[in-house]
């Protein structure tokens, strides 16, 4: 089960630490609530720790968010307002809404948050009208048109069946299904999960063309296709569609 409580005040918060070749160090926080540190590869770890301590109360609000909210977010069933916090690959972003006036309302895009505390998701808005939450949708949709370009003919190759059609939806219990003719829907909360998990549901929804159970044979067959799908089934059980209760 994710962590969501709060971290203890008198304790140095816990995170993990990514190095890369990058010049400035930024700090995520991934469903169920760990910490990620980005930091270039010779930033010492002292000053990683300050810089982690420096965004306790960013960190602190965010988490008391993400417990409310998760994926459950984008339903039809609430507004998404201005500092509301949405995934995109694996990734916690906030989402800024951005009123404007003009006729074409411009896509959603992602920008930098000028304290380094991770990412931001502009929302284009125009002005009195509650879209925002269809313009998320649509950017998660684009989102997976270009993730699946790569990845679903890898796919498709090693389960060696190609599905009849592929569309997505919003579901709010389960991140795929494969019908009888051979159709497959991906909910398009998906764009939320990172690669290895995404490529999990994909391979995983493939796998029913073969067989349309979750019998032995099924599982047999996601074996040979992803020998390590049993690590990604459980990673995903920390993405909840359903928020916790
Ligand atoms: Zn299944």
């Amino acid at each position: 089960m994710p962590d969501f409580s709060l971290p203890d005040r008198s304790r140095p918060l816990a995170y993990e630490v990514v190095r890369s070749r990058r010049r400035t160090i930024a700090l995520h926080i991934l469903p169920g609530g760990r910490l990620e540190v980005r930091a270039p590869l010779r930033a010492p770890l002292r000053l990683l720790a300050e810089f982690v301590e420096s965004k306790r109360t960013w960190v602190e609000r965010t988490l008391r968010r993400q417990k409310d909210v998760l994926l459950r977010i984008l339903w039809p069933d609430r507004p998404l307002s201005d500092g509301d916090v949405v995934h995109l690959r694996g990734v916690t972003l906030v989402v800024r809404l951005s009123p404007q006036s003009g006729r074409v309302v411009e896509a959603c895009r992602l920008a930098r948050n000028d304290d380094d505390t991770g990412d931001v998701l502009v929302v284009p808005v125009r002005e009195g009208a509650d879209a925002a939450r269809a313009k998320v949708l649509a950017h998660y949709r684009a989102d997976l048109d270009a993730r699946l370009e790569g990845m679903l003919p890898d796919c498709i190759r090693r389960v060696g069946r190609s599905p009849a059609a592929l569309t997505y939806r919003l579901a709010r219990s389960r991140w795929g299904s494969c019908g009888r003719a051979g159709r497959i829907s991906l909910n398009v909360l998906c764009a939320a999960l990172p690669d290895p998990l995404l490529e999990y549901v994909l391979c995983h929804e493939l796998c029913h063309l073969l067989h349309l159970n979750h019998g032995r044979a099924f599982w047999a067959s996601l074996q040979r296709v992803m020998p390590d799908w049993a690590p990604r089934r459980k990673e995903l059980r920390e993405w909840h569609l359903q928020a916790p209760i």
